[in-house]
């Protein structure tokens, strides 16, 4: 536009030329101004009403594309409203002579006839009004300018969409950190319309195995229900494929002709839907990740609306990546989701089978038990058949341990059972615990060091539960330290948790056990750990009770060293 303007001033023979385009508020702005410094300074950037120029063109004579309005013709007003009046004096007596307030300009029109901008020219290097060849010329950068302006307003206006998009695509963005589909389209939907200055938008998202079925959800972009007939998801389906294969987003619209991603008869099939549902084109972005295609993305712009242009396709195919990826995410969740549901199904069930074996031996096992212990009172056995009825005796115990631990463990495990919760004084109950295993850690002459603090310490939960706790990591220290080692039970309070702690000189866990402790029936590969009775779900019995309490159990442990169990419990304010 400058170079256009100073060919005005340079090649035509005149002092001043200055263009114009109309902006969206009906403002006539001075984009390039030729000329003196002076007529540049007070130009260039002018705003002027553009009624102001239409009311003046109307007394105009027509030169072709240019106007002349002759001073005498002009409002009063007119010298400040343009800005500029050259500083001359009219040629005396001459009757072309040019006069400061003549206006000639060129009003430059689109097209469809709409005005969109104005060359103006002033000062004649000779004073007078242009003849007719100086017109032709003048005409012919008119003609320059007249494109320009237009190349220029088509310029700003794509990059004002491309920001515009930008500007969507960033809003989805932020919004695909969301793992639910439905949030996401739910905070980015009115970011795309606006941001694609579209008339509304749909989504679709294909099933697992990759079908746009009517199993695959569409979201529209008011939350209406979108029916697609089965013809068009297939063709949605196979268009996403092909179009993300050549990783473009593709425009259907009456206007032009169909994308490489959809045939002529698809794209005709699409136009009658769009059609239908009251829109004219669309751009149809696929959404995908890698090399999965996930679902498409259909933004529509009503008749009359701008044509989508290759930088909003390009955007719309990034913002096809983002939502590719989201949904993906989205998809692993649930998958996730499903998974833990199916498990934790899974564990319910194996919990209540162990519940009814456990319930339906102990039975028989009571029985078992009554029996033995009146054989064992009779006389009429001694010697071998007497360490027999013992043997057995031991054997049956030993089975009921194993019974009541599984009981209580599907009791813990099952999330169904309610905690009945209270203050439990932990000190009291480590008193107890440590009071029952006093008679083995005697025997093998175990330093048992207990440091309760002179107050109670309350944890909140079940009294019997915390008590197995307790019991059952005091019985493993004791278990699992040799003779003449030492096992340290402590008590505290810190902040709103209490800790309980039993530290022993034992035998030690390897680190690989130390990552599967707490299974059930896992038992240590250590045979100095497996030489000693038990059943493996001491362990397991309380990290149950510890989680359903919301505490945490920690342990630390070296092979042949040693091991600290540290038990977390939320504490309780004594009852008043
Ligand atoms: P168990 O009845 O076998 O003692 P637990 O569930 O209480 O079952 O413990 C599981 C395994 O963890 C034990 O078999 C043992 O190998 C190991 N373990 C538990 N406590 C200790 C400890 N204090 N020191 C060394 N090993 C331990």
């Amino acid at each position: 536009m400058q170079l256009i303007a100073e060919g005005v001033t340079q090649l035509a023979g005149f002092g001043v030329a200055a263009i114009s385009a109309v902006r969206e508020d009906g403002k006539m702005e001075v984009m390039a101004v030729a000329g003196s410094d002076a007529a540049r300074e007070q130009l260039q950037g002018r705003r002027t009403p553009v009624d102001r120029l239409s009311r003046e063109l109307e007394k105009a004579d027509d030169w072709g594309l240019l106007r002349f309005v002759p001073h005498e013709r002009l409002d009063e007003s007119a010298g400040q409203d343009w800005g500029w009046v050259p500083d001359i004096e009219p040629i005396d007596g001459a009757e072309d002579a040019w006069h400061p307030l003549d206006l000639l300009v060129a009003p430059l029109y689109d097209d469809d006839g709409d005005l969109r901008g104005s060359l103006a020219i002033d000062l004649p290097v000779d004073g007078r009004r242009p003849g007719q060849a100086q017109r032709t010329v003048l005409n012919q950068y008119a003609e320059q300018a007249r494109r320009a302006v237009l190349v220029a307003l088509e310029r700003e206006r794509l990059a004002e969409r491309v920001r515009m998009a930008d500007a969507a695509r960033r809003i989805v963005r932020t919004a695909t950190a969301q793992l639910s589909l439905d949030r996401i389209v739910a905070d980015s939907r009115e970011a795309l319309v606006e941001g694609f200055r579209a008339a509304g938008m749909w989504l679709q998202t294909f099933d697992r195995d990759g079908h746009g079925s009517a199993r695959g959800e569409i979201y529209s972009s008011d939350g209406s229900h979108i029916h697609l007939t089965p013809e068009l998801i297939t063709i949605a389906e196979v268009s996403a494929r092909a179009a993300w294969e050549r990783q473009q987003a593709t425009v259907v619209s009456p206007h032009r002709e169909f994308g490489p991603a959809i045939t002529a008869e698809q794209g005709e099939l699409v136009l009658a839907y769009l059609n239908e549902i009251g829109v004219e084109s669309l751009l149809f972005t696929p959404l995908g990740a890698g090399p999965e295609v996930l679902g498409n993305l259909v933004l529509t712009r009503a008749a009359g609306a701008p044509e989508w242009t290759e930088a909003e396709a390009a955007t719309a195919l990034d913002i096809g990546h983002d939502l590719g990826r989201a949904i993906l995410n989205a998809r692993i969740f649930e998958r996730e989701h499903e998974l833990v549901e199916e498990l934790q199904e899974l564990d319910a069930y194996k919990g209540q089978l162990i519940a009814t074996v456990a319930h339906e031996l102990k039975n028989p096992l009571t029985s078992v038990m009554g029996h033995l212990e009146m054989l064992e009172s009779s006389p009429d056995f001694t010697g071998h058949a007497r360490s027999s009825l013992q043997a057995m005796d031991r054997g049956a115990r030993r089975m009921v341990r194993v019974i009541d631990d599984l009981l209580l463990l599907s009791k813990v495990a099952d999330p169904d059972e309610s905690i009945i919760s209270a203050p439990v004084d932990l000190r009291r109950v480590v008193d107890d615990v440590v009071d029952l295993t006093l008679v083995a850690a005697e025997q093998k002459k175990l330093d048992v060091v207990v440091d309760l603090p002179g107050e109670p310490v309350f944890a909140l939960g079940d009294h019997d539960e915390i008590d197995r706790v307790a019991a059952n990591l005091v019985s493993n220290a004791v278990k699992y330290t040799p003779a003449s080692g030492a096992v340290r039970i402590g008590v505290e309070r810190v902040g709103n948790d209490v800790l309980l702690s039993v530290a022993d000189e034992g035998i030690g866990i390897s680190s690989d056990d130390l990552l599967q402790l707490g299974t059930e029936f896992f038992r240590s590969s250590n045979p100095e750990a497996v030489a000693q009775p038990g059943t493996g779900l001491g362990l397991a019995i309380v990290r149950r009770i510890v989680d359903r309490h919301g505490g945490q159990l920690e342990i630390e442990s070296e092979l042949g060293s040693g091991s600290t169990f540290r038990v977390w419990l939320p504490a309780a304010e004594p009852e008043s």
